[in-house]
């Protein structure tokens, strides 16, 4: 569903992604690792392409990246992201919130797309908050909006920034309960997280970065029991 070939990025001198090959299949959950500044987020922004890269190429279902202007909204609905903060509009209610970008983006008549965004809002374990606005809810529940307004516009897929990483730990949980429901439920998603214990029990695969390169990319069994590279045990040893 989504691959890259040979993916090079440069934040002018800096050399963010090189060489990057990545294949994630319909259905699949891969989980991506590593230290700090090791290109994660710019990767996830390439395949949403809220970043251009210099060289390679990067494909949704077999077609090319749109450049600019209306498939680039419709990518952006295909390829659906949740950022570790959780950019609601905090000026619109929780329905508000979930329903906007399909009336606008997508033309749903405002009716269905609330009914739609009230069943989203159930599904993620909100169904009594949708008149609130987010600086009401908790964090977790503002992140479960927010996934829940990726999911009003039917992605293909999903693509997630340490969405966990902002939030107080007694609401890590309800966020990666959500997710864990969603891969069972065949969501193909990218997750970037600290969260070992999601990676070894929702992943199919751990791709681990460091340097803006791809150095491992396995099973989490394997990676987890056995990583082949010295960075990834010496990252994991500082992690686990
Ligand atoms: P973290 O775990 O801290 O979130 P990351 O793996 O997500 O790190 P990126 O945010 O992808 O890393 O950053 C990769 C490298 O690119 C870093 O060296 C970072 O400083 C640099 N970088 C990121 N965004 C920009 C930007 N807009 N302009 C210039 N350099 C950037
Ligand atoms: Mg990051």
């Amino acid at each position: 569903l989504i691959e890259l070939r040979d993916v090079n990025k440069y934040y002018g001198q800096l050399h963010v992604l090189r060489n990057i090959d990545l294949t994630v299949a319909r259905g699949e959950v891969v989980v991506v690792i590593g230290p700090s500044g090791s290109g994660k987020s710019t990767l996830c922004r390439t395949i949403n392409r809220l970043e251009t890269i210099e060289s390679g190429r990067i494909t949704i279902d077999g077609r090319p990246l749109p450049e600019e202007g209306r498939g680039l909204a419709r990518l952006r609905a295909e390829v659906g992201m949740v950022f570790q903060s959780f950019n609601l509009f905090a000026h619109k209610t929780v329905l508000a919130n979930v329903s906007l970008a399909p009336v606008k983006v997508r033309g749903l008549k405002k009716e269905d797309a609330d009914r739609r965004s009230r069943e989203l809002l159930d599904r993620v374990g909100l169904a009594d908050q949708a008149d609130k606005l987010p600086a009401q809810l908790s964090g977790g529940q503002q992140q479960r909006v927010a996934i829940a307004r990726a999911l009003a516009m039917d992605p293909k897929a999903l693509l997630f920034d340490e969405p966990t990483s902002a939030l107080d730990p007694e609401m890590i949980n309800e966020v990666l309960e959500v997710m864990r429901r969603l891969a069972e439920e065949g969501m193909t998603m990218v997750v970037v997280t600290h969260e070992m214990g999601f990676a070894r029990s929702a992943a199919h695969r751990v791709v681990f970065m460091a340097d803006g390169r791809i150095v491992e990319d396995r099973s989490p069994e394997d990676f987890f029991t056995a990583p082949a590279s010295e960075r990834a045990r010496d990252f994991l040893s500082k992690i686990l």
